[in-house]
C-alpha cells in the first residue's frame, strides 16, 4: 500500500538523518498524524486505542490544554527573569497538593533535568555523593542521571559512588517482608559506601518502580527505607515522573501511597499533557543552601506558555475527576487481567495501582518469555491497541494509558488481548 511505502521511506530517512541511538516501536513502526483523547490515528486514518502513553495525561490534544497554550503563546512567552503570574499560579497549585514540608518549586523542561537538579541539591545539602538506586531503574539521560539509570547503562559505567539494590519485588507470600528486605539492602549499601569513604546523599526511587517492572505493594513498604536513609544523613528523592499526577487512582502522588514524606520530589511527563514541562519540589530548608551557593536559570523551564499549560492540566484533572476515573478504569483492567491469568498460562503475576499495570508474560517453565510478550505487543498493534513491554527481561506488559481512559476502553483492551491469547503462540 501507499502507507507501507511511505513508512519504508520514512524509516530510511530516519536512519540517514537521526543518530543511531534512537529506537522505534513495533515490527511495523507506526506513523501517527493525529490524537484525540485516548485515540491515535495513523496516516491512513486507522484508529488506535492508546493504552501506553502517560505523557498525554488528560488525553491527546485536550481542548482546554490546547486553548491555554494557544492563548498564552499568542500573548507572550519569555522566561523566569521577568515577573509573570502563570508560574506563580502553577507553583501555588502544585504546592497545595504536596505534604507541608515541601515548600518551594523549581521548573525544568524534562524529568532528566529535574532529577539532575534534585541530585545537585541533595549533594549540596548533605555534603554527600552516594546515591542509592534500584537495579533496573530509569531516571534520565543527562550525564548524572544516565550514570544512575541502571536500566539504560548497557555498556556505560554506573556512577562509582552509587549503589544499586534489587527492586522491592513483591509476590503473594512475601508481603510482610518487602519493606524490611528493601531497607536492609539500603543499610548494606550505606555500610559499603562508608567502607569506601563515600558519604550518603540520597535514595532516589520511582515510587512505582516502573522500569524495574512495577512494584506497588504492600502500600507503606517505603517507610522503613525512608527512615534508614534519613538516619544515615541522606535524603529521599521521590521520582514522580511515572507515578505522579493521579496515576495511582488514589492519590495525586505515588509516595502518598506509602505514607512517606520525601525531601525532594521530581515531576515530569504527565505535567504538560505532551508539552515539555517538569519540576523539582522540595523542602524549603534543603533548597536554602543551594540557593545561597548558586543561582539557577533554565531558559525554557517555567515560561509563561508552559506554566499556562501546566495549570490547565491540573484544572482538567480536578474538573474531570480523573483520579477517580483512574481508579475505576484501573480496577477494570486489573480485574480483567487477573481473570485472563486464570485462563492462560502465559499470564503470570499481575501487578498494578490505578492506571499503571504490569503483567508478567511467562513460558511453560514459568520463566520470563520476552519473545511472546513482544509478539503480543505487535499483534495488539495490528488490532489497533497500543501497549508496551518493560522490565529487566522485557517480558512485562506495560499498560499505562492516559488518565481519561474509561472502563469501556478497558474492555476493548481486554477483548483484544483475550482474542490474541486464544490464538496461541
Ligand atoms: N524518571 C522516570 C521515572 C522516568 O520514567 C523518566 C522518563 N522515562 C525520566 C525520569 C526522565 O524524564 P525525561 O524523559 O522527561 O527526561
Amino acid at each position: 500500500t501507499a502507507l507501507a511505502q511511505k513508512t519504508k521511506e520514512m524509516i530510511a530517512r530516519r536512519q540517514r538523518l537521526l543518530g543511531p541511538a534512537y529506537e522505534l516501536f513495533y515490527q511495523d513502526p507506526l506513523h501517527l498524524v493525529k490524537g484525540d483523547g485516548v485515540w491515535l490515528y495513523d496516516a491512513d486514518g486507522k484508529r488506535y486505542l492508546d493504552a501506553y502513553n502517560n505523557v498525554p495525561s488528560v488525553g491527546h490534544c485536550h481542548p482546554l490544554v490546547v486553548e491555554a497554550l494557544y492563548r498564552q503563546a499568542s500573548m507572550l512567552n519569555t522566561h523566569t527573569r521577568y515577573l509573570h503570574e502563570n508560574i506563580l499560579n502553577l507553583a501555588e497549585k502544585l504546592l497545595s497538593t504536596m505534604p507541608t514540608n515541601i515548600g518551594h518549586v523549581m521548573f525544568t523542561c524534562t524529568g532528566s533535568e529535574a532529577n539532575d537538579l534534585a541530585l545537585r541539591v541533595a549533594n549540596e545539602y548533605t555534603g554527600g555523593t552516594g546515591v542509592i538506586v534500584t537495579a533496573y531503574s530509569y531516571h534520565g539521560m543527562t550525564m548524572a542521571t544516565a550514570a544512575l539509570s541502571a536500566s539504560m547503562r548497557q555498556n556505560m559505567p554506573i556512577n562509582t559512588h552509587a549503589r544499586v539494590i534489587p527492586a522491592p519485588m513483591h509476590c503473594k507470600d512475601n508481603s510482610s517482608q518487602v519493606g524490611r528486605i528493601f531497607a536492609d539492602n539500603i543499610r548494606k549499601s550505606i555500610g559499603d559506601m562508608r567502607l569506601h569513604g563515600i558519604k550518603p546523599s540520597a535514595l532516589l526511587v520511582d515510587t512505582f518502580f516502573t522500569s524495574d517492572g512495577g512494584f506497588y505493594d504492600p502500600a507503606g513498604f517505603l517507610q522503613e527505607a525512608t527512615d534508614v536513609i534519613h538516619d544515615a544523613g541522606g535524603l529521599l528523592i521521590a521520582d514522580e515522573v511515572q507515578p505522579g499526577y493521579g496515576r495511582s487512582g488514589e492519590f495525586m502522588w505515588g509516595f502518598q501511597r506509602h505514607g512517606v514524606k520525601p525531601d525532594i520530589v521530581t515531576l515530569g511527563k504527565p505535567m504538560g499533557d505532551g508539552h515539555p514541562l517538569a519540576a523539582v519540589a522540595a523542602d524549603s530548608q534543603i533548597l536554602q543552601q543551594f540557593g545561597a551557593n548558586t543561582s539557577y536559570f533554565n531558559t525554557f523551564g517555567g515560561n509563561p506558555v508552559s506554566a499556562a499549560v501546566g495549570l490547565a492540566v491540573l484544572e482538567v484533572i480536578e474538573k474531570e475527576n480523573l483520579i477517580e476515573n483512574a481508579r475505576c478504569s484501573g480496577l477494570a483492567i486489573f480485574q480483567g487481567m487477573e481473570a485472563l491469568a486464570k485462563q492462560f498460562m502465559a499470564f503470570g503475576d499481575v501487578r498494578g495501582a490505578g492506571l499503571s499495570i504490569g503483567v508478567d508474560i511467562v513460558g511453560e517453565d514459568n520463566l520470563p518469555d520476552p519473545e511472546y510478550a513482544l509478539h503480543l505487543v505487535n499483534r495488539l498493534r495490528s488490532k489497533g491497541v497500543l501497549i508496551g513491554v518493560i522490565g529487566p527481561h522485557a517480558n512485562i506488559l506495560k499498560i499505562r494509558p492516559p488518565l481519561v481512559f474509561k472502563p469501556e476502553h478497558a474492555q476493548l483492551l481486554l477483548d483484544a488481548l483475550e482474542q490474541e491469547l486464544r490464538n496461541g503462540r
